[in-house]
């Protein structure tokens, strides 16, 4: 059966040239994802994945096709989680759908039913509160436009909005690479935006805890940012290392703002707009499964 997935992904899948399969395999490797749904995780990333990019964060929101449909996603596969740069409490308040696994503060976080299964040790905390005093008072980050937002676990400089994006963005990553050294952190640059955090803790942390948590023996990522990398590689490297035996689907969310590597790490690219339509594709193929 073609279904409105083929169809809609035929015309608009962004495919990049070293991802070598087409819109079909994908439906085809979704349909053996809904087959095994009780053993079986989806990892989402928030932000250019579930959400659109907004120009302010604080403005982006989930839509609802998105959120009933994941709604019904918890109901049926093993486990659903969401990974997020945003902390677990913004995640759960921008999302709201019961169920759902939310891994913030970029992994360093999990919430699992309202219960913090991992959290941020106290001493991570002073060290960015250090870092965040030592931002505040960067006149440079205020005169590029910079953002500073300080989260739950992580700093983030937002450089979306200012007048020369480029500009921003490298006075962003120049204060945040002094403010990681200062304060034994780590700085990633993501979709305007450079984030520092605990070098303990990565997105690729929280799935591979999740996954052998949970036990399951399949796994879904989409993922559009750095960050959503290291997922897909400690997704990659939990398969072939054989620790569990796991089998994993890779899906990046291309973009204009796309990280190098991103490509090379996921099975196939989709755009954001196509995210709802590959909830629905698995949510039919569970229907139809056996
Ligand atoms: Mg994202």
């Amino acid at each position: 059966m073609v279904g409105e997935f083929e169809q809609g992904v035929g015309e608009s899948v962004h495919r990049a040239g070293d991802v070598p399969h087409g819109p079909g395999a994908l439906s085809r490797r979704l349909r053996e994802l809904a087959a095994e749904r009780e053993n079986a995780a989806l990892f989402f990333d928030v932000d250019g994945v579930l959400a659109p990019i907004c120009p302010l964060p604080g403005d982006a929101a989930v839509p609802e096709p998105v959120r009933e449909a994941l709604s019904r996603l918890v109901r049926s596969f093993r486990l659903v989680a969401v990974v997020s740069g945003r902390s677990a409490h913004d995640v759960a308040l921008m999302l709201a759908v019961a169920g759902v696994t939310i891994a913030g503060d970029h992994g360093a976080t999990i919430v699992q039913d309202g219960v913090e299964i991992s959290s941020v040790p106290p001493e991570l905390l002073g060290r960015l509160e250090a870092a965040a005093r030592r931002l505040a008072f960067d006149g440079r980050l205020q005169e590029a436009g910079v953002r500073v937002e300080v989260k739950a676990a992580s700093i983030a400089l937002h450089s979306r909005g200012a007048a020369d994006l480029a500009e921003a963005m490298e006075v962003a990553a120049a204060a945040a690479e002094a403010a990681a050294a200062a304060f034994d952190l780590v700085h990633h640059r993501g979709r305007a935006v450079v984030d520092l955090r605990s070098p303990d803790a990565d997105k690729g942390s929280a799935v591979r805890r999740l996954v052998l948590d949970t036990g399951v023996r399949a796994a879904l990522y989409v993922g559009d940012d750095r960050t959503d990398i290291d997922a897909m590689q400690a997704l990659r490297l939990l398969e072939k290392e054989g620790t569990a035996p796991l089998r994993s689907l890779l899906v990046g969310v291309a973009s204009d703002e796309m990280p190098s590597g991103l490509a090379e790490a996921a099975d196939f690219l989709i755009s954001q707009s196509e995210v709802l339509s590959l909830l629905r594709a698995l949510e039919r193929s569970s229907a139809e499964a056996p």
